[in-house]
This record gives structure tokens, C-alpha cells and sequence, in this order.
């Protein structure tokens, strides 16, 4: 209870950054949010003018409160790595303080601390292509984006962290089994971040008592996946061969967040918790 939470990649209510903000707000917590800079304009706007208010309303029949929504591209650490295109760039322009570092200041001067960090944000430009066809700058686009980004958010945001918080990611089984689809680099960089997650788990935990755990997720229509171009037939994959033939829903994933999260979880860190119908445990289709 009174837990405060930082939820990075959140910019509708499809994805699984807002379910689990969900999750999280209808266990008590105050919710702040970091939206993409280019999508902040329209979720801001949606926010202010109700279009979301049916999704947040909470078991109780309150609805979801966003304390703050804060700017940020977690591609970038601090101002001095941004390029001059990007600055001048009418999309990023109108915003400032969105760089991680500047985040974590501006949250710092706000509330003074969090309990929870979680990043439920990709993006690999090349997801599209096979790896063989992937360029090496659409690799490590990839890797900065949906990788890097999360040991650069746990960096910053680190000594914000109470002692005993936690602190959670999204990842895809694409890093371990071959999907064929989820191409450019973004297998790669989900492997980097379950490994990431073990060794983070280790230096956060000695150094601050937070955990550190990673959630992979079945299959969900959100934004980014269906840019990816194949998301409906992995879900019907999915519900022909998954232990559990249902849809999976956001709110499954957001309530394993909510759990992790919490004292319920405390010798948890460093896991990979699948959130999937089941279907990591399959060997064959059926
Ligand atoms: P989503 O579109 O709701 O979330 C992705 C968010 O990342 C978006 O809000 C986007 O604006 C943001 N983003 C992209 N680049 C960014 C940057 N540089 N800085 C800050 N924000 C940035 O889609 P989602 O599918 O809910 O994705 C959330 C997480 O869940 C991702 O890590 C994704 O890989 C993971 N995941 C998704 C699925 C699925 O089927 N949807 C399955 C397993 C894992």
C-alpha cells in the first residue's frame, strides 16, 4: 500500500504497460507514467478527453489515476546524446526533459522516490526482416532501443529506489525458440534482456535490495504488435496449441506484474516468469 510506481512505454490502452499500471493502481499503488516522446501529444490529448475512461476503470469501479505522464525516449541517456536533428526535430521540440537521465531527475524533484520500475517498451526498425537481411544499424537499433534502454532506466532510476522495490521488464519467447517473423535483431535483443535481468538481479539486489525480473508474455494485439505484421496468427497459434485455449489478456500480465511487485514475490529476482497460456512448456504444435 502507498507504493509509487514508474511505468516506462505506455501511450494507449492496448498495451501491456497499461494493464499493468491498472494492475498496479488497483493494488494501491500511484501511478507515473513514461510515454514516447513522438506519441505523447495524442495519449495526452485521448487522456484529457476521456477517450481511455472506460479502460480505466478498476475492479472497484474507481478509475485509474495517472499522477503524472512524463515525456521520455529511452533510446537516449542524457542531453549531450542527442543528436541535433532530434532537437530540432518538431515532434521532440515541444517537450523537454525526456532524455533518461533528465527523467529520473525530474521524478526525483517530484516524489522524491519509487518502489516499482517497469519497462514495457521495444521498438527494432527492422522487425520485419529475417536477421540474415538485417543491417547492423537496424540490429543495434533494436538493441538500444528495447534492450539497452532497460539497463539505462534500472541505472538512473536505481537510487530512487526504495530498499526492497522491484523492478520488471517484458520480454518474448522469440528469445530462446525460433519465431520466424520477429526478425531485426529483436530476438537478439530480448535474449540480452533476460540475460540482462540475471545480472542486473545480482548488482541491484547486493547493491540496493531491489529485485529484478523479467515477464514473457503470450501473444497481444497491442500497437507494437501488430506494426510487427504477424500477431494474429501467433495468437491463434497460440489458442490451438497453448495448456490453456484461451485469449490472452493484458490484465493476466498485468496481475503477475502487480504480484512480482509486491512483498508476495520477495525472493524472486532474477526470473523469467512466463505469462503465456502455457505455451513455452509445448515441445510440438498439436
Ligand atoms: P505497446 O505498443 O503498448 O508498447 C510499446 C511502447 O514502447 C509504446 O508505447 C511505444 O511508444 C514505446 N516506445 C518505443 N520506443 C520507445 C523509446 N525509444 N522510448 C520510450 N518509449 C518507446 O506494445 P506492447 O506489445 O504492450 O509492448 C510492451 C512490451 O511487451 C515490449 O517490451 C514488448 O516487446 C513486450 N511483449 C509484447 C508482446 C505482444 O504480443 N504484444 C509479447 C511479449 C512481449
Amino acid at each position: 500500500k502507498g507504493k509509487r510506481a514508474f511505468i516506462a512505454g505506455v501511450a494507449d490502452d492496448n498495451g501491456y504497460g497499461w494493464a499493468i499500471a491498472k494492475s498496479l493502481a488497483a493494488a494501491g499503488a500511484e501511478i507515473l507514467v513514461g510515454t514516447w516522446v513522438p506519441a505523447l501529444n495524442i495519449f495526452e490529448t485521448s487522456l484529457r478527453r476521456g477517450k481511455f475512461d472506460e479502460s480505466r476503470i478498476l475492479p472497484d469501479g474507481s478509475l485509474m489515476e495517472i499522477t503524472k505522464v512524463y515525456p521520455l525516449d529511452a533510446v537516449f541517456d542524457n542531453l549531450d546524446a542527442v543528436p541535433e536533428d532530434i532537437k530540432t526535430n518538431k515532434r521532440y521540440a515541444g517537450s523537454s526533459n525526456w532524455t533518461v537521465q533528465e527523467v529520473a531527475e525530474s521524478v526525483k524533484q517530484d516524489f522524491g522516490s519509487i518502489d516499482i520500475l517497469v519497462h514495457s517498451l521495444a521498438n527494432g526498425p527492422e522487425v520485419s526482416k529475417p536477421l540474415l537481411e538485417t543491417s547492423r544499424n537496424g540490429y543495434l537499433a533494436a538493441l538500444s532501443a528495447s534492450s539497452y534502454s532497460y539497463v539505462s532506466l534500472l541505472k538512473h532510476f536505481l537510487p530512487l529506489m526504495k530498499p526492497g522495490g522491484s523492478s520488471i521488464s517484458l520480454t518474448y519467447i522469440a528469445s530462446e525458440r525460433i519465431i520466424p517473423g520477429y526478425g531485426g535483431g529483436m530476438s537478439s535483443a530480448k535474449a540480452a534482456l533476460e540475460s540482462d535481468t540475471r545480472v542486473l538481479a545480482f548488482e541491484a539486489g547486493r547493491k540496493n535490495k531491489i529485485r529484478v525480473n523479467t515477464i514473457s508474455a503470450g501473444p497481444l494485439r497491442s500497437r507494437a504488435a501488430k506494426a510487427i505484421g504477424f500477431i494474429d496468427t501467433m495468437i491463434e497459434y497460440s489458442m490451438a496449441n497453448a495448456p490453456l485455449q484461451k485469449e490472452l489478456s493484458a490484465d493476466e500480465v498485468g496481475n503477475a506484474a502487480a504480484f512480482l511487485a509486491s512483498p508476495l514475490a520477495s525472493a524472486i529476482t532474477g526470473a523469467v516468469i512466463y505469462v503465456d497460456n502455457g505455451l513455452n512448456a509445448m515441445g510440438v504444435g498439436v
